[in-house]
């Protein structure tokens, strides 16, 4: 029996036909051997919207045996980068139109505002999708010289096969598409597990999959939890490539499994805890809604939320009250209200843990300068909680909340910002806000991050690198750089003269 199709109705009034199986080869399906179900909760409600098939290991072995012909027979180097561009160009023309919808059911699955994950995370995507179509028929390698009379050398950037792609909840479309666009773009594979947390909206876009008119088993979407369909995905002996995001433990056991079975190519993108230094000369209003922004966007759930704080001393109490005073603006709420900017965390599960952190931060003596207080009713909320008075052993200082939750430090001179700023085993994101072109660039050298932002924060580009320095992550996502990640580079020795003289 097909698994159900059902029908979520949206608070505006639109209705969502939404496929609820596994999707392999084209087709909506049970899982062979399993009764296993996700439930998606509604984060705004609690009300829980429908529940997905989960994905057993055996489901995971038949994604992966899907991906491995279509890769064999219609993809991979049987496909021209003509087709590939303009399959992908297509679905991203599909996404575009239903922006709306998809919207509406990224903010039941996952709480966000419609306006932001239709704006935002959906047109962002879009362009995602289009800037690597334009590099599918663009893959060139390189010809070497090895002796100029008998002997030439070239490179070819061969897809690498099939890749194994695991996301978080936070963004599930932009993740999705950072990781589904360069893989098809180079002639990749794709078996993709989205988290458990939020596995409707890939269950949606692979309906669209269908319609822009990829062949079966090119992008099949296994919702499943992560120690059975993420595990299975990592140690599979048949899958070349596992691309990861989420948090830095995470990607730990994925590496080990990928170590323990077939030696896989890894990327991994995972956690942060990173900094914004407010320097006495920079434009304090900028900085401060920038520093707001930085850890109240998505609330908080953002691998570059910009979670610490550290100001110039000479400016601390002016900074500071301007800081409350931005992140005390946003209106937090329901994401079908417009008013609103920003909407509950993704789960229970998350509440709590934001919230221990909160208690955590009252209980090792830091002080409270806004929020730390709970919401009554439905719905999980947390309200923007910033803390001052903090020491570097607190653990709102040292581990990755993900969620509103800010520690504000104070600095005296440049040497010091930069010390406190790079305090940390996460390497992911740094901010620092100065009206001084020098000190911009003597401290952003100085910074340990993969991407640092001056007078600005949290800002990327389809078409700038992003990933981490130290325990966030290996490898790079977006711009040229990620095309590496689904390629593997062969060398072509040609020999059109050389006579063997062998034995000697
Ligand atoms: P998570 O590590 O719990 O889960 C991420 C994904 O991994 C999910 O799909 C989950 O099902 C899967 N998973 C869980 N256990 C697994 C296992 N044993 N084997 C294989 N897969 C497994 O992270 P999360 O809570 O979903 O997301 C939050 C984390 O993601 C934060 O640490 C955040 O910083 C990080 N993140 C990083 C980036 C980045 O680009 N660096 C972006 C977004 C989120």
């Amino acid at each position: 029996m097909s698994p159900p199709i059902v029908t979520i109705k949206t608070p505006s009034g639109l209705e969502i036909k939404l496929q609820t199986g596994l999707f392999i080869n084209n087709e909506f399906v049970g899982s062979v051997d399993s009764d296993a179900v996700i439930e998606s909760v509604n984060p705004s409600t609690e009300d829980v919207l429908c529940s997905v098939v989960a994905a057993s290991a055996a489901d995971i072995d038949k994604a992966v045996a899907a991906a491995r012909e279509a890769f064999n027979t219609t993809w991979g180097k049987n496909v021209t980068g003509w087709e590939r561009a303009r399959l992908i160009n297509k679905l991203a023309d599909l996404i575009e139109r239903d922006a709306q919808l998809l919207g509406e059911l990224e903010c039941l699955d996952n709480g966000k505002p419609v306006k932001i994950a239709r704006d935002f995370d959906i047109g962002d995507s879009v362009q995602c999708l289009r800037y690597y179509a334009g590099f599918a028929d663009k893959v060139t390698g390189q010809t070497i010289e090895v002796d100029n009379k008998t002997k030439w050398a070239f490179t070819r950037h061969e897809p690498i096969g099939v890749c194994g792609q695991i996301i978080p909840w936070n963004y599930p479309i932009n993740m999705w598409a950072w990781k589904v666009a360069p893989a098809l773009a180079m002639g990749c594979t794709i078996v993709m597990k989205p988290s458990e947390l939020t596995p409707l909206s890939a269950l949606k876009l692979s309906e669209l999959v269908v319609e822009a008119g990829f062949p079966p088993g090119v992008i099949n979407t296994v919702p499943s939890l992560g120690p059975v369909g993420g595990a299975a995905l990592a140690a599979h002996l048949d899958v070349d490539k596992v691309a990861f995001t989420g948090s830095t433990a995470t990607g730990r056991k994925i590496m080990e499994a990928a170590a323990k079975s077939n030696i896989k190519k890894v990327s991994l993108e995972l956690g942060g805890k990173s900094p914004h230094l407010v320097f006495a000369s920079a434009d304090l209003e900028q900085a401060a809604r920038w520093a707001a922004l930085g850890i109240t966007y998505n609330s908080g759930q953002d691998c570059t939320a910009g979670s610490r704080v550290y100001i110039e001393n000479s400016i601390y109490d002016k900074f500071l009250a301007l800081l409350v005073s931005k992140v005390e603006e946003l209106s937090i709420g329901d994401g079908f209200d417009d008013k609103n900017g920003g909407g509950p965390v993704v789960s229970k599960g998350q509440y709590d843990r934001v919230w221990s952190y909160i208690e955590s931060g009252k209980n090792e003596g830091a002080r409270v300068a806004t929020g730390g207080a709970k919401r009554t009713g439905k719905g999980f909320y947390v309200d923007p909680t910033i803390f001052t008075d903090i020491r570097p052993d607190m653990r709102i200082v040292k581990e990755e909340i993900f969620g509103p939750v800010l520690a504000v430090g104070r600095f005296d001179t440049e040497a010091e910002a930069i010390a406190l700023a790079n305090a940390t085993n996460y390497g992911l994101g740094a901010g620092l806000h100065s009206s001084d072109a020098s000190q911009c660039m003597r401290v952003s050298n100085a910074l340990e991050a993969g991407s640092v932002w001056i007078n600005q924060y949290n800002i990327l580009s389809n078409n700038v690198p992003f990933g981490g320095f130290k325990q966030s992550g290996i490898g790079r996502e977006l711009g040229s750089y990620a095309l590496e990640e689904y390629t593997s580079v062969k060398a072509v020795h040609w020999n059109f003269g050389e006579q063997l003289d062998w034995p000697l």
